[in-house]
Parts: C-alpha cells; structure tokens; sequence
C-alpha cells in the first residue's frame, strides 16, 4: 500500500470521521476568493489548501507555479501520472501530523488555507470531450423493460459498453441552477408532436472519470494502458428530459434531451486516493472479447445517495441509495472501447459510467424506501408510481420547478470516508 492511503494517517488539521476530505483523500479543485482570479487547490477537512502559495513558500518546486495559477486543472494533470503521484506524496507528508513545515508557520497557514465557506467552487477542467456510457445492467434492464418486457436488454448489451458523444460544453459546476427545457414531445395518444416545456425532466445519478492523458487518432488504449489515462473521478448528474428524449431518440440516440445542462461534483478525486477501494465487478457472462479483459479491479466501493429537495420542504430527503460497484462495464473497459477504432483521448476527456442503479424492479408491487435506483424514471416507474417525500407528503413523478436534486458519494474506510463532496442542482422555470 501507497502511504498516503494508509487508514491511520493523521493530519494536523482537525477532520471528522465522517467528513469526506481527509489527508487520505486530498482531492484537486478550482476555487477563487472574491475578486482574485481562479486557481487550483485540494480540499482537506473544511478547508481548501491554496497550491500556488504552497509554491510560493518554496514547497513544490518540483512544477512550474503556473500549473496552479490556472483556471482549471488540465496544465498539471497533463504533466501525468509520475506528477500526480509525486504531488499527492508532496502534499500528504505537508500535511501529516509529524510534519512542522506548514503546521507552525503561522503565516504561511493564514494565506495557503482557507475556510471553504469562504471561497467559490468551479468547473475543474476544461472538458474536451464528454461521452456517455450506459454501463448499469440494472439500469438498462429495468428502463428496457418498460418499452420491451420480454426482451429488455439489445443482442449487443454484454458485449460491448454502450455510449454516445454528449456536449462537453453544457458541463456545469455544482450549484449551477439548471433551467427547464423546452422542446418538442410526442406523448403516445396524439397525433402530432407539441412544442414546450418538458413535463418530464429528470436526473440521472452517474460517476464520470478524467483522462489524464493524450492518446493519438489510430491508436488504442489497453485495458492495461487505462491506469496511465485516469487521473481522477467526479459524481455526475445526467439531466435528461425523457418526453423529449422519447420522441428524438431513433435511430442516432439522445440529442437535446441531454445536451441542455450536465453537472458535475467540484473535486476530481485521483485514482491513487481510490486504490484501497478497488473491487473486482460483478461476473461477465457470457464471455467477453479478449480486448475488454485484465487481471485488474476496476470496480470501486463508492457508497451513493441521491436526495430532493422542494420549495416546500425544510431539508434533502434521501430517495436512492446505491453503489458504484454494481456496474456491469468497468472505467478500464470504456476507455478500451473507445479506442478501439482509434479514437483519439484528450487530457480532459470526461467519460461517464450511465446511470447507476442496483437492482431490478420491472414496476409492480412497491419498492423500498430509499430506492437503488438511480432516475426518477425508475424510482417512479415513467410516472405510474410517484414518489412521496415524508415532510410535505408532497408527490413527485419527475421533477418540478423550484426542485433541488443532491448527490453525494463515498468510499467507507476504517475510521475515515474518501469522498467526493456533493454535486446539486436546482430546477428552474425556462429561462428564454
Ligand atoms: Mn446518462
């Protein structure tokens, strides 16, 4: 094991057991005080630890300070993998327990750390490419099976990961408020399709990774390559308008029922601080191609819940809990197939997993509360089970102006949680 996961590092800064940035973890993230311009930091505890005064006081002079005085984080993750782990090695030992460098520099500590309440969180890179996968076979299933009962899973589903090209330029940063879409829609019974508002806009709880890593056209990445291309993952919420999807979606996919607003948690959270929670996935049968194998896990342990909040309600209610682990396609596997035709990867690609649910419900009788279900599609089964939030009794078939969705995850260590904060977003009327 890498020292920075070791379970019983400490800092010298106070962090709750269940608080999602301790020394284990040290995400990276954009932020900016007031008027001065953005630049890079990493989240441990309440605080966010400023990297470009850290450079200042002469503590990472093994980069260029420029890498952190930038608005997002492509500079430093583009210098790659032998960086990334230095840096993380860098920044654990300033801030372990032992160490007196920063911990009884007065000054210093004033101008490099800073309360989180007191700055503002941006969108962490600048995305070259956004794609997105559909790789929960719980998901799959279960939203199939309301369109194809007796087949709800397509001939190609276990062979290959299925995805399409999304709009990287509509990523947004947590806290972003997300307008309602406008669009044409078809519902079933009319003969011609409306223009207005969606009536049915949704979420989709998902983990989306970074690449690190430039991969030329024509040339693939292994399964066993894919370790040098991750640099680092974030919750992503999918935001999908499914009347309009409906009508739009053959043959060429999702379109605008997608493209309007996708957001994304604030700290990218490396690989390396995952390691510790790296799984094997669940069985793949039938066999798969040669080039979709390895020996490793790539699966990880990542605990997720899904909370709503409305107008009327004083605080989130938790209306999914699932985990990362259930997915049928693995980070290592997507990343090999989408290369496998040459496709060329950025630093700053962003990949996300689909939406992740655990188990199936094919809509009848009622299901538990909180759901492992990752969309409201599912949890209110395309409008026929609404849900109820406890405070308000107030019922939910999709979601309504004014609507907050929260979304959270975290690995459970011995004594400490790596987490990855939250990504929320809420719903308003249309804005043009
Ligand atoms: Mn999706």
């Amino acid at each position: 094991m890498n020292p920075t996961n070791d379970p019983a590092l400490k800092s010298w800064i106070d962090v709750d057991t269940d608080c999602h940035f301790p020394i284990q973890n040290l995400p990276y993230g954009v932020f900016s005080r007031g008027q001065e311009p953005p630049r890079v930091g990493v989240a441990i505890g309440e605080h966010v630890l400023d990297l470009s005064a850290l450079h200042g006081a002469g503590l990472l002079r093994h980069l260029d300070m420029d890498v952190f005085l930038a608005p997002f984080l492509n500079d430093f993750v583009a210098l790659g993998r032998p960086v990334w782990r230095e840096t993380r090695d860098r920044i654990s030992d300033l801030l372990s327990e032992g160490n007196p460098t920063v911990r009884d520099n007065q000054e210093l500590r004033l101008t490099a750390l800073l309360p989180m309440g007191e700055v503002r969180l941006h969108l962490p890179m600048r995305i070259g490419d956004y794609v997105d996968f559909y790789s929960s076979m719980y998901h799959a299933t279960n939203v199939g099976s309301m369109f194809r009962p007796d087949n709800p899973l397509m001939p190609n589903y276990k062979h290959l990961p299925v995805g399409y090209n999304g709009r990287a330029s509509s990523v947004v940063v947590s806290g972003t408020p997300v307008g309602r879409p406008l669009g044409q829609t078809k519902p079933k019974d009319d003969e011609a399709p409306a223009y207005g508002p969606s009536r049915r806009l949704d979420f989709e709880l998902e983990v989306g990774f970074f690449t690190g890593k430039e991969n030329p056209m024509g040339r693939q990445v292994s399964m066993d390559e894919a370790e040098e291309f991750i640099f680092g993952l974030v919750i992503v919420n999918d935001w999908s308008a499914r009347d309009i999807q409906r009508w739009e979606y053959q043959p060429l996919g999702p379109f605008l029922s997608k493209s309007f607003a996708t957001s994304i948690s604030p700290w990218v959270v490396t690989l390396d601080a995952l390691e510790p929670f790296r799984v094997a996935g669940e069985p793949q049968d039938p066999p798969i191609l040669p080039y979709l194998l390895t020996e490793r896990d790539w699966h990880i342990d990542l605990n997720l819940e899904v909370a709503l909040k409305t107008e009327r309600t004083a605080r989130p209610q938790t209306i999914t809990r699932t985990n990362f682990r259930h997915m049928y396609w693995s980070m290592a596997q997507q990343l090999a197939h989408q290369t496998v035709n040459g496709t060329n990867i950025q630093v700053g690609d962003l990949y996300a997993s689909g939406t992740v649910s655990s188990r199936f419900w094919d809509g009848k009788g009622t299901p538990p509360k909180p759901d492992e279900l990752g969309s409201m599609l599912e949890l209110a089964w395309a409008g026929t089970h609404p849900i109820t939030l406890d405070e308000t009794e107030e019922e939910r078939k999709f979601l309504e102006d004014g609507d907050t969705v929260v979304m959270t995850g975290w690995c459970e260590g011995d004594g400490y949680r790596v987490g990855f904060g939250e990504v929320s977003g809420q719903i308003v009327p249309p804005q043009y």
